[in-house]
């Protein structure tokens, strides 16, 4: 959820004439149409008016010739929303109407070498219904401008190649709007006349127009400070709407300690005296990370115990450090153009997970990316939205911020590091963030940073970049006792996938180990080692097939195959299931284990969800459960973590035809016996109260085993609800009564419908607590959940203009609820398919996104491949669909 964006044409007009969509088919933008702008920005001056009805923008650009570009290419400004007042070059006055392309660009021809352009533009923030460029946001206003938001601002090449110095002048009403922010440093401010007053940033490092920000407002604000490794002393300032005041304390030790983090780990030292956050109500994305003026969805900055739970907690760390970490990988050097994307996405969020799992549990974190990844980008990877980490085509950019960009991009840089050594790959980084300084670079680019640093040939491994699909290994392996060697046969393949019919084989790293019959680590000889060594292995695939032998091996081992999941791959390996419980009780490697437990229960899951329940299959799993609840001395949040069953989504990631309603059913059966059997277990840990609310690790994990055995204990039977009443009734935070409340939304006894009613009453004026109110009903297993949601539509707290409460309700539901969404009469399909019609208008983004789950059609039955077909089809009728919607449908039909 946290990668979730926006952007579009929309029926606001571009100079009074936008062209309608459905008049000409929206345009393929390719990455090997790239060309080099024409005129490069030296600097942008920007006067921004907000004390009007409408916001009023003044700009100044000062700009010359690219070198690097065509002699006689025009010069192309970006515009879109905005209503044109007037635009001049170098003074004389231009009539844009007759200056305009297809798309809404100014194309002014013929232009001086050094020349100026100054523009006035108006436009209604309130009206920016798309959360795209300048909006209102409660009693706010803020920008959004990656990707393409800048241009509803004002004119301007806006593309990432073109990199300037701002100097922004805000201006607006003292009384409404006390607080005036931009990039940089302010570096006047004072009062304009009775009513209005002003401040003038300046940001002395060139940048491109999607990291630009601006807030206006009547904002609380708590500081702090940072002194750098070089002694330098950072202002840090966190801005809130009032009634959020307090709450970002969290936040704000979570930058203290990403800022630590970044110098200690990578060397690198935060550039500007001044760093601030500003919390926004209405945000399509998770966060966003404007040079030195970050914006923060409320959702991932503001905490407390009544309004955010242990999860949030730790998210709200993860985003904190996620943009900061920008400030380097994004903002000092950036992208070049969107098809980069991954560039700075990938990385930051391979930093971002390197720094939770050095503030925590590195196996917890790194179980937590691969259900990520395995719930989000395989699905996406073998759809018709499949892209590659570097898509070389888009319609709207805005589509592809995805799971891939993101996450699997993310396990790409992670490879390097595993081929590299964590010393060579900062190395790397370092060499790559240097020689690129202030400019916008390519994924060639870093490529060629980390092959220097490696002194590794890299070429084959840049096919991560450029082939989608998710690799498929299959292992077999040879025990030879007569020479007591060992050979792991490993295969590789890549299935196709929309534009990709053939693929190479790619260069995959397999991290193994091998253990011998007492479950210790056992040693053997690599033809290349000089001694035999019982360490974790890096097996380098590269061809189709290659086999890896191990001498003086002296017995049959068992393989830990693909630890720490060294690779976004899919491996296959005839384990019995007596392997896996083996595995899983003796592997040193604690995500190994981890894994072989959830191949079990999948195994579990699977052939009950199939109707050929194993015999021993849940006495197995059964026993597994019951070592977990046993170990001694396991760190809690492993054994969290072993007791959660593989969810829905990655259950049916495992067929053919796709059962929403058999994999429920099996792992609700599943859960029943497990909560059956071990009773007494869930109820001692159920019973083991801590004290009042600590956000400690220790804590958060007894917390996380209480709830699942709470959930347990009701899948069992009904006589442990009073359980989860009392609980909603007793608990001091948000963590524990969420997870009552999600017991009580199943039930259908009356005393847990009062419940789930009064925790409204008691939390309706905490808008991220309503949002995860709406969310628990769309999430819960009820005979009318599909009503209930639609019921819930008309709720006089359900909006479509918020993007929090519409994913609350419409995303949870149709991504976190397969068995109800896909209801064999179709009305969950109909139900999404109307709600993404009624918001395409407004926010197209989010329509797009909130889109997704139907795309993924052919993996379900006849008749359901058929309603989610039908309703695809509903909205591709529409006239003046936006982009991004008209992306999705027309691919996902295609
Ligand atoms: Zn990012």
């Amino acid at each position: 959820d946290q990668v979730s964006c926006l952007f579009h044409t929309d029926h606001h007009t571009i100079f009074n004439s936008s062209a309608p969509m459905s008049a000409s088919r929206p345009q393929t933008i390719r990455l090997r149409d790239y060309q080099p702008p024409a005129f490069l920005v030296e600097r942008i001056h920007l006067r921004v008016d907000l004390s009007g009805g409408t916001a009023q923008v003044d700009a100044t650009l000062d700009l010359h010739r690219n070198p690097a570009a065509d002699n006689d290419a025009p010069l192309r400004l970006d515009a879109e929303f905005l209503d044109l007042e007037s635009l001049t070059l170098d003074g004389a006055e231009l009539e844009p109407s007759t200056l305009r392309d297809e798309q809404g660009t100014i194309v002014l021809h013929d232009v001086p070498q050094r020349c100026r352009v100054e523009s006035v533009s108006r436009f209604d923030p309130a009206a920016n219904t798309a959360l795209s460029g300048l909006y209102r946001s409660g009693g706010m206003f803020c920008t959004q401008c990656e990707a393409e938001g800048f241009r509803r601002i004002t004119p301007y090449p806006d593309r990432p190649d073109v990199l300037a110095p701002f100097t922004t002048t805000v201006v607006a009403d003292r009384a409404t709007c006390p607080v005036l922010l931009s990039n940089g440093d302010c570096i006047d401010r004072g009062a304009l006349d009775a009513e209005r007053h002003y401040a003038v940033w300046h940001d002395p490092f060139p940048k491109p127009s999607y990291l630009f920000a601006l807030v206006a407002g009547d904002l609380a604000c708590q500081e702090a400070t940072f002194v750098t490794a070089s002694g330098r002393e950072v202002a840090l300032h966190f801005y809130v709407e009032p009634e959020n005041a307090g709450r970002t304390e969290h936040a704000l030790a979570a930058l203290q300690r990403a800022m630590r983090w970044d110098e200690t780990h990578y060397g690198l030292e935060y550039d500007l005296d001044t760093y601030m956050v500003v919390a926004v109500g209405d945000f399509n994305m998770g966060a966003m990370e404007n040079k030195g003026l970050n914006v923060f969805n409320t959702q991932f900055v503001l905490a407390s115990p009544d309004t955010a739970t242990d999860a949030d907690y730790e998210n709200i760390e993860a985003v904190i450090g996620h943009e900061y970490f920008h400030n380097w990988t994004g903002n000092r050097v950036t992208c070049r153009d969107w098809f980069q994307l991954s560039l700075k996405e990938g990385l930051t969020v391979f930093r971002e997970h390197q720094f939770a799992e050095a503030m925590g549990s590195e196996a917890v974190q790194r179980i937590g990316q691969v259900r990520l990844l395995r719930t989000a980008q395989f699905p996406e990877d073998a759809g018709p939205m499949s892209h590659p980490v570097r898509p070389d085509s888009y319609v709207e950019i805005n589509n592809f911020y995805t799971a891939t960009v993101y996450a699997k991009g993310a396990e790409v840089i992670r490879m390097y590091h595993t081929l590299l050594g964590d010393d060579a790959f900062r190395r790397g980084v370092q060499r790559y963030l240097q020689r690129h300084d202030g400019e916008a670079a390519t994924i060639e680019d870093f490529l060629a940073a980390m092959e220097e640093a490696g002194g590794l040939d890299l070429q084959q491994f840049a096919l991560w970049y450029t082939q989608a699909g998710t690799p498929r290994i299959e292992v077999e392996d040879h025990y030879d006792a007569e020479h007591n060697t060992y050979t792991l046969i490993c295969r590789q393949s890549l299935p196709a996938s929309p534009g990709q019919p053939h693929k190479d084989p790619m260069h995959i790293p397999l991290a193994v180990g091998l253990l011998g019959r007492d479950g210790r680590p056992l040693a053997a000889r690599r033809p290349d080692e000089s001694t035999a060594h019982a360490h974790t292995r890096v097996l380098e695939l590269r061809e189709p097939e290659q086999h890896f032998v191990f001498e003086q091996c002296p017995e049959r081992p068992v393989p830990s195959l693909l630890r720490g999941f060294s690779a976004p791959v899919k491996l296959h390996y005839p384990y019995t299931d007596d392997d896996l419980g083996f595995l899983l009780a003796h592997d040193s490697d604690p995500f190994a284990r981890w894994e072989a437990g959830q191949q079990l229960a999948l195994r579990v899951l699977l052939d009950e969800a199939q109707g050929t329940p194993r015999p021993d299959g849940i006495e197995r799993l059964e026993e597994a459960f019951r070592a977990s609840l046993e170990a001694p001395d396991t760190d809690p949040a492993l054994v969290a973590e072993a007791l959660t069953l593989p969810g829905e989504t990655y259950l049916a990631e495992q067929m053919d035809v796709v059962d929403p309603q058999a994999i429920h059913d099996a792992r609700q059966r599943v859960r029943a016996i497990l909560g059956e059997a071990l009773e007494g277990h869930w109820l001692i840990l159920h019973s083991q109260h801590s004290g009042p609310w600590h956000y400690e690790p220790d804590e958060v994990a007894r917390r996380r085993l209480r709830n699942l055995a709470l959930g347990y204990l009701n899948a069992g039977s009904e006589r442990h609800l009073s359980r989860a009443l009392e609980q909603l009734e007793r608990s001091d935070n948000l963590t524990d009564r969420l997870a009552a409340l999600a017991v009580l939304a199943d039930s259908p006894r009356a005393e847990a419908e009062q419940a789930v009613d009064a925790f409204y009453q008691r939390w309706s004026d905490e808008p991220l607590v309503v949002d995860k109110w709406f969310r628990t009903q769309a999430l819960a297993d009820r005979p009318d959940t599909v009503y209930r949601v639609h019921q819930l539509t008309e709720h006089p707290d359900f909006t479509l203009d918020n993007p929090n409460r519409a994913r609350a309700l419409l995303g949870a539901f149709a991504q976190g609820n397969p068995a109800h969404f896909h209801s064999p009469d179709g009305s969950g399909y109909r139900l999404l398919g109307e709600h993404v019609l009624r918001l395409d208008p407004n926010n197209p983004q989010l329509a797009a996104r909130l889109l997704a789950p139907l795309a993924q059609w052919r993996r379900y039955n006849a008749s359901r491949r058929h309603a989610m077909r039908e309703q695809l089809e509903r909205i591709l009728e529409r006239d003046a669909l936006s982009k991004d919607v008209y992306e999705v449908a027309s691919k996902s039909l295609g």
